[in-house]
């Protein structure tokens, strides 16, 4: 399974293992953090290959 990262704004990197743990704990980081709902595109769409 490819592992990807997402660098957030705050200067956060998180990185996953998988499409779908890539998307949760981004969309976590964004509510915790930033209260902001994220959908699975737009995380993806910040993706990039490690
Ligand atoms: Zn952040």
């Amino acid at each position: 399974m490819a592992t990807k990262q997402v660098s957030c704004d705050c200067g956060k990197t998180i990185r996953e293992q998988g499409d779908d743990e890539l998307v949760k704990a981004v969309q976590k980081h964004a509510r915790e953090v930033h209260k902001m709902d994220l959908t699975r595109e737009q995380v993806l769409s910040m993706a990039q290959p490690v």
